[in-house]
């Protein structure tokens, strides 16, 4: 069976210059044909009809080519050619007078090419045709529209319309890298990016939860399947836990998080290099401390970045964010999330001086900084598989297994104040009794019991590091 589409493009493409207007064409026709590969259909014919573009296949894709850059409307259709108006009539009157029996209707035609008629003239003889089996004419509240094109010697019938997403088509803009953390905020900023046309790929940084990175591969997996098509993104994977680890043993509390922020841009430049034109952020003013304007400036300022940073959320509420990424498909994995890293669970400064960030900035060794994207791993999103990376990292654990010894890690004055029930303090257990016991190992952030673990593990004890340290081990001692 053949399935037969009329695709409207987006209203800017026709009315760029002749030169681009070809570029974005062929781009957009390409994209379309990697969706058709996709959705296994073995023939198809594509065709630039009058800024419209008509597509013959032999599977159904109406619902996908509305999620296709560059399509603003798209239709099933049924094709046919005619000799004059009369047969046209007749043709189209006979498909359709099913349609509006008892209901008012309207007829809807576009045409171009040489007629002897008009579109108006058309319009009133089919009406006058389909009449009689209908509840009469309504043209501005009907309760079915017969659309018609006329092109030439060819009319399309419009059996379903759908509203696309409009956009650019991806790859008509160069490319940007996204820090993609997989909550709600990261993936609707870069699928706004990308419906501009722009090929995305995904840098992620690995704070420590193993959970929480295959969560973002699996979004980056869904926007990409979803939305991408014509394009294949790669997903970078940078493990931070060690500059965390050391971040949190030398910067003050309150600088914590913006530290961690000027870090991340630190990182995307070096990255993105020349490669990138852009880096993307899913931030959004006052959403967090750390995003407050002022923040914002300084983090920018320090870090030294040498790319624009597109924040395409800048002006948008968390429930808009929200409403947005149920449209686009991501709201249910991103819910899973735990929004933000957990490093500094104390106050965060809202307005952070230029110079005070340097200085507490400063303290991170830029050789730590050039070790970490040196290891840097590199994904397919749309073939790849996270586990192989995730499997070394797989000392971390959100639980606590029933015959666990927990050990504390942080300085013996905050054990004294609090510690898990029946907890350990670190340094005054001998590991040489507790080396045939199942270890979990806490401190503030996660990131020094992660390391921790990881030494233990090398000397054959099987220790496990409590994802997010503190703040979540507290909460299950609760539950
Ligand atoms: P999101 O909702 O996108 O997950 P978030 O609210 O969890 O973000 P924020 O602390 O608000 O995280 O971070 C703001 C932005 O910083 C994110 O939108 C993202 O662009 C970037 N970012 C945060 N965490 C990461 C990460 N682990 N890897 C890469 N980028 C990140
Ligand atoms: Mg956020």
């Amino acid at each position: 069976m053949n399935f037969r589409y009329l695709i409207t493009v987006s209203g800017e493409l026709p009315i760029k210059s002749s030169k681009t207007r070809i570029k974005f064409y062929r781009t957009l026709l390409s994209n379309i044909k990697h969706l058709l590969k996709e959705k296994g259909s073995k023939t198809y014919k594509l065709e630039i009809i009058s800024a419209k573009i008509f597509l013959e296949t032999d599977t159904d894709v109406l619902e996908d080519l509305a999620r296709v850059f560059g399509v603003m409307r798209v239709a099933k259709v049924e094709v046919m050619e005619f000799s004059d108006i009369k047969d046209l009539v007749l043709k189209i009157g006979e498909r359709t007078k099913d349609m509006v029996s008892g209901k008012k209707f309207a007829v809807r035609v576009s045409r171009s090419g040489e007629h002897n008629f008009s579109s108006e003239q058309f319009a009133r003889e089919l009406g006058a045709f389909l009449k009689p089996y209908s509840a009469g004419v309504d043209l501005e509240n009907p309760d079915v529209e017969i659309r018609i094109e006329i092109r030439d010697r060819r009319a399309f019938l419009y059996k379903n319309l759908l509203s696309a997403c409009g956009g650019l088509p991806i790859g008509t803009e160069g490319r940007a890298l996204s820090l993609f953390s997989g909550g709600f905020d990261s993936p609707v900023a870069s699928y706004l990016i990308a419906k501009r046309g722009v090929k995305i790929d995904f840098l992620h940084f690995f704070f420590g939860s193993v959970s929480a990175t295959r969560l973002a591969f699996s979004v980056a997996k869904k926007l990409t399947e979803k939305w991408f098509y014509g394009h294949n993104p790669k997903f970078y994977f940078i493990d931070l836990t060690e500059l965390i680890d050391f971040l949190a043993g030398k910067v003050r509390w309150e600088f914590r998080q913006v530290v961690l922020r000027t870090l991340m841009y630190r990182i995307a430049s070096k990255v993105a290099g020349k490669k990138y034109s852009a880096v993307i952020t899913g931030e959004s003013i006052g959403q967090a401390s750390s995003q407050t304007l002022a923040n914002i400036r300084s983090c920018e300022l320090v870090s030294g970045i040498e790319i624009p940073i597109l924040r395409p959320l800048l002006g948008f509420d968390k429930t808009e964010i929200i409403d947005y990424s149920r449209k686009i498909g991501t709201y249910e994995l991103s819910s899973k999330v735990c929004e933000a890293c957990a490093i500094a669970p104390k106050k965060v400064r809202t307005k952070t001086e230029v110079e005070e960030l340097k200085s507490e900035f400063e303290k991170l060794p830029e050789d730590l900084i050039d070790k970490a994207i040196a290891e840097m791993k590199t994904l397919d999103v749309r073939s790849s598989i996270i586990d192989d990376i995730l499997v070394q990292k797989s000392v971390i654990i959100d639980y606590i297994p029933d015959d666990a010894v927990v050990l504390d890690l942080r300085d013996y004055s905050s054990y004294i104040k609090w510690h898990y029930p029946g907890a350990l303090h670190y340094d005054n257990v001998n590991l040489e009794e507790l080396k045939d016991k199942t270890l979990v190992l806490y401190c503030y952030a996660g990131a020094k019991s992660y390391l921790e673990a990881l030494r233990l593990r090398a000397k054959n004890i099987k220790a496990y590091s409590f994802a997010g340290g503190l703040e979540n081990i507290k909460k299950i001692a609760k539950s």
